[in-house]
């Protein structure tokens, strides 16, 4: 296969990916469905892979933030309904939007009346989610708007208003949480008492949905626990697991001498004789790459720079470290761009072409590097997975 010749490439256990939506079935309450949330290139996964292994499993509702995602998904064969999270702003994506059957999310009048124009121009139904602002200050309306929106779209025959949905700013915080949950919940009740209602009524992400079940609603949206890992400040007693792995080869190899200095900077200045090793995965893969957001508050401010300050003294478990045929390594100096160095002890056996686990920030992989699936003992590259192939490589086992 084409990967036998690169260097980098990411392997995804379908098993995992199975039973981590095994696990958050178990914890829907009956009738709640599951929105997978597949955006950003499914967390890493791969978009195309991941929905496939999920629609192969019975899962009908996709989300994803773009509708670039989610022409991509439809070009896989996934056949299921695919939301956006985010609206759309011209006419041309909505006419697209419509010819490909995805349901759009509605924010504003502005965008519910390309929405409304749209769709009655082209003569097709679009399914439509109101989303309601109810604190994060991202996409929403208020009542009154929410009020004139359904007025308007109540006459057009082509729109079909199958939900309405907000999402949570702090899912950690209970105060925070029942207080959006309570203005979403009013919010419905004022759209009913005039007459709109709502098949499909939604505030949960993965974090409200493990923490707080009155507010599963009619629906789900999870991303995180799919990917086999819990929000932030989350934890329960789900048996999640990490689908995914970044692998790559060691590419250079040579023996250096104790007080030699490595790397930009000359950061680090090697303690003992030592092989050290070039890794091609770099800041650009996402390696020793954080989040650059402001901190959530004082705490979070000391903590980042407590671990920064410990790295830099050498604290092993604050360090970087890589896998190598099972051991840890760790990374020295600073990481370049595309590549790093690792520091492997002179009496160990290591060669050039060596297979490499590396930790990097899922998120961040480019969509370039292959993702191959695993199942059983096949490999399966993304390409040629589609929900058919998905399906009868795991037998279509869980839920179909
Ligand atoms: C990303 C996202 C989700 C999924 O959140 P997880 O915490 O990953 O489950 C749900 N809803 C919206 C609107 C999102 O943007």
């Amino acid at each position: 296969m084409y990967y036998k010749g690169a260097d980098q490439w990411v392997e995804i256990d379908v098993e995992a990916i199975i039973q981590n939506l095994r696990e958050v079935k178990s914890i829907l309450k009956e009738q709640v469905r599951l929105i997978a949330v597949v955006k950003a290139n499914a967390y890493g996964h791969g978009a195309a892979g991941t929905a496939s292994i999920l629609e192969s499993q019975g899962v009908d509702f996709f989300a994803v933030t773009y509708l670039q995602e989610a022409l991509k998904l439809r070009k896989t064969g996934i056949r299921s309904e695919i939301m956006l999270l985010s609206p759309l702003s011209r006419e041309e994506q909505v006419a697209e939007a419509a010819n490909h059957d995805i349901t759009l999310t509605l924010s504003s009048t502005y965008d519910a009346q390309i929405v409304n124009r749209v769709s009655s121009e082209c003569g097709r139904e679009v399914k439509v989610h109101i989303k309601i602002e109810t604190g994060l200050g991202r996409f929403g309306m208020n009542l009154q708007e929410a009020l004139e929106v359904c007025q308007m779209l109540a006459q057009n025959s082509f729109i079909i208003m199958e939900g309405i949905y907000t999402h949570m700013a702090e899912a950690v915080s209970v105060r925070c949480s029942q207080e959006q949950f309570e203005l979403f919940s009013a919010t419905i009740d004022q759209l009913a008492a005039n007459g709109y209602t709502f098949a499909l009524k939604h505030c949960a992400n993965s974090a409200v949905g493990v923490l707080y079940p009155h507010m599963q609603m009619d629906a789900v949206r999870s991303g995180t626990l799919l990917s086999g890992q819990y929000p932030t400040g989350v934890y329960g007693e789900m048996k999640l697991r990490d689908p995914f792995k970044f692998k790559c080869r060691v590419i250079s190899l040579k023996n250096l001498k104790k007080g030699i200095n490595l790397g930009y900077y000359q950061t680090y200045r090697l303690k003992r004789d030592a092989q050290i090793a070039v890794i091609p995965a770099g800041y650009i893969d996402g390696l020793a790459l954080e989040v650059g957001n402001q901190p959530a508050g004082l705490v979070d401010l000391l903590k980042t720079i407590l671990k920064i300050i410990l790295a830099y003294i050498g604290i092993r478990r604050f360090g970087k470290t890589v896998l190598i045929k099972g051991k840890t390594y760790p990374i020295r100096g600073k990481v370049f761009m595309q590549m790093a160095l690792v520091e492997i002890p002179e009496s160990e056996t290591m060669a050039i072409g060596d297979e490499i686990e590396v930790p990097v920030r899922k998120t961040l992989v480019a969509k370039a590097i292959p993702r191959l699936y695993y199942y059983d003992d096949r490999i399966i590259s993304e390409e040629e997975l589609d929900p058919e192939t998905a399906a009868l490589i795991t037998g279509g086992r869980e839920y179909a």
